[in-house]
């Protein structure tokens, strides 16, 4: 038997990536106490850590969460670190208590209350908002193991720039956006092959004044307005696109070929060490990227919410067989938009909503919760690390009630 002190709170949001600072905001304004917890060391890891050249394909004007302009000019096209500080504005802006460093690796449910562990730390709550992208975890063939030692293997997750790479020959493998980026990248100092075959691209070249300004307004609607789970045409494409690589946004084929890409077949398998392609080639290369996407990662979700995929059942987010239980920033949850920026923040609007419907319906609405209140510490003219430094310090624990538990 084992005894702790567990903290508890009404709402906890799991990531403090766009989409659960977006449902922070929304949980604020309404004056609802909650916590986000996020594994990452610092708000908006996840787009810093990206590669280096790594820059948006949607313009400015489609990057700002709700209540917060992204600054700077819309028909610009921002970098990874210009999100990522923007992020870091937002949750000081919002005063959003986000406890960084922290990673759930259990989540289940214990007498109608849901409870979550990260090592030693133990969380209950009555909600719980699972709030990020299903790009968490790499996904790499399982014959990547039997490449020889020598050969370079990065997945895209982990490339940054070339200087990661050796001398000789780059495999990349996988042709979505991060496919095609990063190829165009290497092939300016190394020879460069790209294997497999893209699902569709944008025909227009999108950084010219008529694409940011008038095509990009096109496939926003389309994306944010007409392919949702409410119309015929988004529900018949939603299963597609739930697993397939979105189309080539920035890049298009003729880029590639005109780098000097040389586009192969998928990679099928690995012969003595090194990469063999679907028409039975084998390429001798020094370096192989694995661009082949990401899994969501929730094998640490222990509950009976998920389908034969292991994809989570919701209705817009809203899990209907486990009231108290919703998701946020997932691929297609209400729209194509929904795993960006330009629709993670409608998405959560959405589901605060039906959590302040569920907590009207509850004993626990009338419940004394105390409203949150970050700190009194002022950002104002604090410098960008500083920040970081606030929003990480700013949770504070007179939010949530610290309670023994025993655990048998
Ligand atoms: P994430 O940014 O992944 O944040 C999730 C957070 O949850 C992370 O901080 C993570 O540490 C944390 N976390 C995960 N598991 C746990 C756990 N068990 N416990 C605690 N914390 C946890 N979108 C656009 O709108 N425009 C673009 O141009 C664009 N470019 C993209 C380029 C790339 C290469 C990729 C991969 C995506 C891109 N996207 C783009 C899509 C999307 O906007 C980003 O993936 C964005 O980071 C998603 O934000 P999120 O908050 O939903 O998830």
């Amino acid at each position: 038997m084992k005894s702790g002190y567990a903290t508890r709170i009404q709402t906890i949001v799991i990531g403090g990536g766009q989409a659960g600072l977006a449902t922070g905001h929304y949980l604020a304004k309404r004056g609802l106490p909650f916590l986000i917890l996020d594994a990452g060391a610092q708000v908006g890891d996840a787009w810093r850590l990206r590669w280096d050249s790594l820059r948006l394909f949607t313009p400015a004007r489609y990057a700002s969460l709700p209540g917060m302009h992204f600054p700077g000019r819309g028909d610009a096209f921002p970098t990874k670190e210009q999100v990522a500080d923007y992020l870091v504005e937002y949750a000081c802006r919002f005063r959003l208590p986000v406890r960084n460093g922290v990673r759930v690796d259990r989540l289940w449910q214990k007498d109608a209350r849901f409870v979550m562990t990260a090592g030693k730390q133990r969380f209950e709550s009555d909600n719980v908002i699972v709030a990020m992208a299903n790009y968490q975890v790499p996904r790499l063939p399982m014959f990547a193991r039997e490449l020889r030692p020598d050969i370079v293997q990065l997945h895209s997750h982990d490339y940054r720039n070339p200087s990661q790479l050796q001398k000789g020959g780059v495999l990349v493998v996988g042709v979505g956006n991060s496919g095609a980026d990063i190829a165009l990248e290497v092939a300016q100092s190394h020879p460069t092959w790209i294997a497999g075959q893209e699902s569709g691209h944008i025909p227009w070249p999108i950084e010219t004044f008529v694409a940011r300004n008038v095509i990009f307004r096109f496939i926003r609607f389309m994306g944010h307005h007409v392919l949702t789970v409410n119309t015929p045409i988004g529900r018949k494409l939603r299963p597609k696109m739930l697993h397939r690589a979105a189309p080539l946004v920035r890049v298009k084929p003729r880029d590639l070929i005109e780098a000097g890409v040389e586009r192969v077949p998928r990679v099928a398998g690995v012969k003595n060490g090194l990469p063999i392609l679907a028409d039975g080639r084998v390429r001798d290369v020094q370096n192989v990227i694995w661009c082949t996407g990401y899994e969501h990662g929730f094998p640490w979700i222990d509950l009976p919410i998920f389908d034969e995929k292991g994809d989570p059942i919701h209705d817009k987010g809203i899990v209907k067989s486990l009231p108290g239980m919703y998701f946020v920033g997932l691929n297609f949850l209400y729209s194509m938009s929904s795993a960006t920026l330009i629709g993670v923040g409608r998405d959560a609007e959405r589901t605060v909503n039906a959590l302040t419907r569920r907590l009207r319906n509850r004993a626990s609405a009338v419940q004394p919760w105390p409203v949150p209140v970050c700190s009194e510490m002022s950002d104002e003219g604090a410098t960008q690390e500083e920040k970081v430094y606030l929003v990480n310090r700013d949770f504070d624990a007179s939010e949530a009630s610290v309670e023994s538990f025993t655990r048998h």
